[in-house]
């Protein structure tokens, strides 16, 4: 039974990111770039003004120096003619420096009267100038291959005059559900059903990852149906299963799976919840299975089926825990297993505080919606006293695909 690391290493090492496709820059937000980008031109293309103010010599400058001004060069201007010795030609940001002056002299820094301004005093070469190629040369990557895509590379690709750029694909990931208690919601329920939570809570934890959830509704503890929708689910580049996974009679994911060619990496993760996870791989499908109760499905997604999608859309996931806090309460880890703690985090001068978001019996759906984060309690023989610091992963990813790489 591979502890928790070790299992998310055997899927990852086993998945790379899918081939790339060129997309609109819209739909490239939140992706993965493929190629590296590099500037068509330098940026910026010229030499130009960063403030509001006068283009001038900087050797003509001194306290009480006046200078007559020639002209204007608003942004959108050509340069035009060179600057004439002694003289000052009013600039506005991003304007073009004319040909012979090296600096700039904001407009507050000086006293305007009659068609001349008067200098306070000496201006450097290069002040409030933004130089040719200062921020990248022609040919030079302004943005590298596995960058993940927010709106300031958007930004970079646009100032390219970009409208595409390569990501890698999205992977589809077919969801699929057992149990011959389920019922799909918004049909009747009978006396012994339950409604399928797990489908559409995986389907929407799949999308906010970056795949593309392909929904197969339940099947059914019969060997013929749940065939069925394994084989329609292997053609997907990830087949999610929830259930059927434990060691019960009923239990025949793993069986039909094998039937089917699936390959078994591992069965069973040193966690609680979540024991009852395996991993297979059929040809280039991963195929995950989680326990089938919606806590355990849950926090299973979030420590080994996110960091795969995200490795498909090209994330590399990062290998510790994003963050540590202090716990509110004492708690009893287990001899064997670490524990997933459903927490809120709250923040004290002394930085995170994790309290428990309420019962951790495994069925409470209701204390992983109040929770904001899981709580790796290392197994261990003792209980671990309040203010302890433990790994911590943020549940709540509202920036859908932003997280680090
Ligand atoms: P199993 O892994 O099949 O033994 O299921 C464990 C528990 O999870 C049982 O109480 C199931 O009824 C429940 N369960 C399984 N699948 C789902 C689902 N899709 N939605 C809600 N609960 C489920
Ligand atoms: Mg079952």
């Amino acid at each position: 039974m591979p502890a928790l690391d070790i299992a998310r290493r055997l899927i990852l090492d086993r998945l790379g990111p899918l081939p790339a496709e060129d997309v609109s820059l819209m739909d490239a937000n939140g992706r993965v770039l493929a190629e590296d980008v590099r500037a068509p031109f330098d940026m910026p293309r010229w030499d130009n003004s960063a403030m509001d103010g006068f283009a001038l010599r900087a050797a003509d400058t001194g306290p009480g120096a006046l200078l007559p001004i020639a002209r204007t060069i608003a942004a959108g201007d050509l340069a035009g003619s060179g600057l004439a010795v002694g003289h000052a030609i009013r600039i506005l940001t991003g304007a073009p420096m004319p040909p012979g002056a090296d600096t700039v002299v904001p407009f507050e820094e000086v006293v305007e009267a009659d068609g001349a301004i008067r200098l306070a005093g000496t201006a450097e070469p290069g002040n409030h100038v933004r130089s040719r190629g200062g921020d990248l040369r022609e040919g030079a990557i302004g943005l590298p291959a596995g960058r993940l895509v927010g709106p300031p590379e958007i930004a970079v690709l646009a100032s390219f005059g970009r409208t595409t750029a390569a990501v890698h694909r999205r992977p589809r990931v077919a969801i699929l559900s057992t149990g011959n208690e389920l019922l799909a919601p918004g049909t009747p329920l009978t006396p012994s059903a339950i409604y399928d939570s797990n489908g559409p809570m995986l389907a929407a934890a799949t999308a906010r990852a970056g795949g593309i959830p392909v929904a197969l509704g339940a099947a059914a503890d019969d060997h013929e149906m749940l065939r069925t929708l394994l084989v329609e689910g292997l053609r997907a580049d990830i087949l999610i299963t929830s259930a059927g996974v434990s060691t019960g009679e009923r239990d025949l994911v793993r069986e039909t799976l094998a039937e089917l060619g699936a390959e078994e990496v591992f069965y069973q993760v040193a966690i609680q919840p979540g024991r009852p996870f395996a991993c297979a791989f059929a040809g280039a499908t991963c195929v995950l299975s989680l326990p089938g109760n919606p806590v355990a499905a849950m926090l299973t997604f979030e420590v080994l089926v996110r960091p795969a999608i995200r490795r498909l859309v090209g994330v590399t996931p990062a290998e510790v825990a994003p963050a540590r806090a202090r716990l509110a309460e004492p708690v009893q880890p287990r001899p064997d297993r670490v524990t997933l703690q459903r927490v809120t985090i709250q923040r004290d001068a002394d930085g995170l505080v994790a309290t428990s978001s309420g019962r951790q019996a495994t069925g409470f759906l209701t204390t992983l919606a109040n929770a904001s984060a899981v709580a790796f309690i290392p197994s261990g023989p003792s209980r671990l006293p309040a203010g302890t610091i433990v790994d911590i992963a943020f549940l709540r990813h509202e920036d859908a695909m932003g997280e680090g790489q």
